[in-house]
């Protein structure tokens, strides 16, 4: 117990979170880029918030939630994801009277009772973005560019951008007769879930992934077919603007949502090479949950992307860039009597800006420099008897091989020199 975390979480290691930095410096690169600003709210919330936030009916709420009573008795929810919460926050610091759209993005833990496996944790990281308060198909078309912008600056090109539209609560209740008169005769042999699907949120049946599900499905009515013509202009524009900003996408069917706070356009971004967790981006349209968290109406739209999976497709296609843990001088003491030399330079080193080491192990000359070698440090100050004794130190320049004899405020010119160049 003492020395293993809890299932389904992970640590992330020294030898790692270079990747991770590298990942969130992109991630902050392209929101900058595409005018969005960071949003940082709690990794806890009021339960109702995810209730009302999420529905009831999804599976996160039914079966992935970490709830506990705190010490007031209050039911408490480790964040699942971070929509609810922005929405909550939005209100809460009225971010509706600014400049509107309101375009904010987030990078944080998340927290469910999934079933651990590659690519799925109990706590994982989402980059995610919402833009809250315009509601015609370009804002739309904007939020999945970003989606695309950052996974292919990344260098992940075989994406595959799958959208459809859940319609609106105008047009939804029409199709979700049509579902159920589809399925009425076959509710005994769908999944236990589906069955109780079949009254709260049919749509859901759709994408099921139970293959006895799946194969009743096949023929099933078609949301796209019932959408009312604000919908349904709303996809068409959002096609042509994605195809007008060299967007590749399909049209899925079996994307949906179902509840009624979810609307018009739901899209996922895929990649395939990961397998079966292959979704690395699910976003849409909730002009429904502002309304529904306490607020005016106000559309709004956001997507999520799991950074594990990611990190697993860079790791996967070889992406992963060459993390440098490079410093420009180790300070090597040789003896006890030399330590307060060394670490004399070792501070002004570092005051300067010099990206700085030392011995803290009195190991031998041999040992140190092979310390040394493994940063790779540029130089290395050896401080011995002799050196102590004039006051100097001895810079080996680790490329070359050469020795220098010089005094201590000399070499952090030289390397401050050597740094501007
Ligand atoms: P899935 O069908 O894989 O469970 P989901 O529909 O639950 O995905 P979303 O709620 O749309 O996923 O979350 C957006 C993204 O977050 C997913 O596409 C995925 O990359 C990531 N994600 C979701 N759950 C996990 C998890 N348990 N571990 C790691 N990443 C996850
Ligand atoms: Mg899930």
């Amino acid at each position: 117990m003492l020395t293993s975390g809890p299932r389904g979480t992970k640590d992330i290691l020294p030898d790692s979170s270079g990747y991770w930095q590298y990942v969130e410096k992109t991630i902050r690169e392209v929101c900058q880029n595409f005018a969005y600003q960071e949003i940082r709210t709690p990794v806890f919330e009021h339960t109702e918030l995810f209730l009302r936030g999420i529905g009831d009916t999804t599976d996160i709420v039914e079966k992935e939630m970490y709830t506990f009573s705190d010490r007031a008795k209050r039911s408490i929810t480790l964040r699942p994801e971070n929509t609810a919460a922005v929405v909550r926050s939005y209100l809460e610091n009225k971010l509706y009277s600014g400049p509107q759209p309101t375009k904010l993005y987030y990078i944080g833990p998340m927290f469910r009772y999934d079933r651990p496996q590659a690519g799925r944790y109990r706590q994982f990281h989402q980059f995610g973005v919402e833009a809250i308060g315009a509601q015609g198909p370009s804002i739309d078309a904007e939020v999945i560019s970003l989606a695309v912008a950052l996974l292919k600056k990344l260098g992940l090109n075989d994406l595959n951008l799958l959208i459809n539209s859940v319609g609106c609560p105008q047009c939804r209740p029409v199709y979700r007769t049509k579902l159920q008169d589809f399925f009425r005769d076959n509710v005994a042999h769908l999944c236990s879930d589906c069955q109780s699907r079949y009254d709260r949120n049919p749509m859901r049946i759709l994408d099921c992934k139970n293959e006895t599900c799946a194969e009743y499905s096949q023929g099933a009515p078609h949301m796209l077919d019932c959408l009312c013509e604000e919908c349904s202009d709303h996809f068409s524009g959002l096609q042509k603007l994605l195809t007008a900003a060299g967007i590749n996408f399909a049209i899925n069917l079996r994307l949906v949502r179902g509840l009624d706070y979810y609307t018009k356009t739901a899209f996922e971004i895929q990649y395939s090479p990961l397998g079966a967790q292959s979704a690395v981006c699910g976003g849409g349209r909730y002009d429904g949950l502002i309304a529904e968290c306490g607020g005016q109406p106000t559309p709004g739209i956001g997507f999520a992307i799991g950074i594990e999976r990611v990190l697993l497709a860079l790791e996967k296609q070889e992406l992963l860039p060459q993390i440098n843990s490079t410093i420009d001088v180790f300070v090597a003491p040789l003896g006890v009597e030399t330590q307060a030399a060394a670490f004399q330079l070792l501070s002004k080193l570092r005051h300067a800006g010099i990206a700085a080491d030392m011995d803290f192990m009195n190991r031998s000359l041999k040992a140190q420099m092979k310390y040394a070698n493994k940063y790779p440090a540029k130089f290395v100050a050896l401080i011995g008897e002799d050196e102590l004794a004039q006051q100097k130190i001895m810079l080996k320049n680790m490329e070359t091989g050469s020795q220098e004899l010089m005094d201590m405020t000399a070499l952090v010119h030289m390397i401050l020199e050597g740094m501007e160049k």
